[in-house]
């Protein structure tokens, strides 16, 4: 049996239903967060839980339970479904009403729904690394917001995976902003660079972790934008997420990356962020 989430009840999963005019399935209005579980525990999650505050502040949704409460619930959940390597889903839209565009009366309450899945981490992508394509980033200029509507991103992933990719690397016209659901990294000449966190990308959790093991293992990071030239130049290009971790990239559009071999300093930063992962009780 699973469990879900639902408001603010942990429920049998079969019980739960999603009204027709739930705003989050007409007009993707809400929020979400994905994270990781390692060994029956939740990495990151207060970074987690206060982005989902801020995404659903972002488009004026009021959460309607403390941070503490949530962070209760989450960990109740992956408990009751017992998960041991995965994730959490958990997003929260605007509630159910008729169907006009403009936000509905207070008295609508928001819909949350968090369910896990056990998932084994991509072990193979980390030691071999993947291969990836540049699309233009198409999406709104708002993506600081973790938001449901992943139209964008959606048509990203579905090109670069009929190219055999693994990601979509997006661009805005010259400028590389982030993977369609991943931040984008490169490394010249011992220096780190990613794109700002500002309005043009999610400011990836996993990203902020790897611009601590950078600092950790001594590699000098510049949160600048860099080109498509540039990004094709690199010595090293990695991409990360909750789920991806950090993914090395040895191949854009068929363009060898370090001629197809990962880096010392992308084998580096992966030793770092693992020895940040928790690890199982049992040795
Ligand atoms: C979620 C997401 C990421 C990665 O963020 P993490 O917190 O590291 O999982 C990057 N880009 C986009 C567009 C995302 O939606």
């Amino acid at each position: 049996m699973s469990y879900t989430l639902w408001n603010d009840q942990i429920v049998d999963s079969n019980e739960v239903v999603i009204d027709k005019e739930d705003r989050g399935y007409q007009f993707g209005d809400g929020v979400y967060e994905v994270i990781k579980v390692y060994n029956g525990e939740m990495f990151t999650v207060d970074e987690h839980i206060d982005r989902l505050y801020l995404s659903a502040e972002k488009i004026r949704i009021t959460i309607p339970f403390t941070k503490d409460k949530c962070h209760k619930l989450l960990h109740e959940l992956v408990e009751v479904n017992n998960v041991s390597t995965g994730h959490v889903y958990f997003q929260i839209t605007r509630g159910a009403a008729p169907r006009i565009h403009n936000f509905p009366a207070d008295t609508v309450k928001p819909v949350i729904t968090a369910y896990t899945k056990e998932a084994e981490r991509p072990l193979h992508n980390f030691e071999h690394g993947v291969k990836v394509t540049l699309v233009e980033d198409v999406r709104w200029l708002r993506c600081d917001i973790k938001s449901l509507n992943l139209l964008g991103a959606v048509l990203a992933k579905q090109e670069a995976h009929e190219k055999g990719c693994y990601e979509a690397i997006l661009h805005r016209g010259e400028t590389i902003t982030e993977g369609s659901s991943t931040n984008v990294f490169g490394i010249k000449d011992g220096v780190l660079y990613t794109h700002p966190a500002n309005n043009f990308i999610l400011k990836g959790i996993t990203r902020e972790v790897v611009l601590q093991c950078a600092e950790e293992i001594g590699l000098p990071v510049k949160e600048e934008a860099f080109t498509k030239t540039e990004l094709l130049e690199m010595d090293e290009v990695f991409v990360s997420s909750t789920t991806s971790e950090v993914t090395p990239v040895i191949d854009i559009d068929g363009s060898e990356i370090n001629e197809g071999v990962i880096g010392d300093w992308t084998r580096k930063l992966q030793a770092q962020f693992e020895t940040k992962i928790p690890k199982s009780l049992q040795v």
